[in-house]
């Protein structure tokens, strides 16, 4: 793939024309990384990136976030594609989530949140799934950080613009690294919101 690639790259240049972008997709993942390693130093055009055919969600995503984020991640490629069976509304959001998670896109509220385990007491999914909906078409770059115990939940909680580490009765809120106040459970949603709303 790649031979064939620069052969039709230098026909392009003998006729002078230089206005390219190459794509070099495979259904494969390591035969996709491979290939775009091989041809980013051969020639200075722009790459754009995607694992071809990468089937239904979730397979088709972790094999287009594990291509194409392996690629971003050690500076290759210019634009990118996921391509999944299924609602091309689902491509984009996996696209930008990719961008995300490489810090190369920041629009909008990312969340870092625990698995939750023993010492969680409160139902961490449903706050977190409550304020993700209500913040996700916000366009605020924020970090918001929802932790389930206070054991190990201060350490995320502090280092997001806004976190919330829960307890046994609530939770305690940090705002960019300071204690603000303790929350009640019933109260975690609504204060969270509150908070996001004041960075607007
Ligand atoms: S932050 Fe606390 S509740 Fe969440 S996984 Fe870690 S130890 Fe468990």
């Amino acid at each position: 793939m790649v031979k064939s690639t620069l052969r039709t790259v230098r026909l392009l240049e003998k006729e002078n024309f230089l206005d390219i972008v190459v794509s070099l997709k495979a259904a494969d993942v390591l035969t996709t990384i491979l290939s775009y390693e091989l041809i980013s130093d051969k020639i200075p055009y722009p790459l754009h990136l995607g694992v071809t055919a990468a089937g239904p969600s979730p397979q088709g995503i972790i094999k287009s976030s594990i291509g194409i984020g392996t690629l971003l991640a050690q500076g290759i490629g210019d634009t990118i594609r996921v391509s999944l069976t299924g609602d091309p509304v689902e491509e984009v959001k996996a696209g930008y989530g990719i961008l995300e998670s490489l810090d190369l896109y920041k629009d909008k509220a990312i969340f870092i949140s625990c698995p939750t385990c023993g010492r969680c007491q409160v139902d961490l999914k449903s706050i977190v799934q409550k304020v993700q909906s209500r913040v996700e078409r916000i366009k605020i770059p924020l970090t918001i950080a929802v932790m389930g115990c206070e054991v190990n939940g201060p350490g995320e909680a502090r280092q997001a613009d806004i976190g919330i580490a829960c307890t046994k009765k609530g939770g305690v809120l940090f705002k960019r690294g300071k204690v603000i106040k303790k929350v009640e459970e019933k109260d975690i949603v609504k204060t969270l919101l509150e908070e996001v709303e004041k960075f607007k």
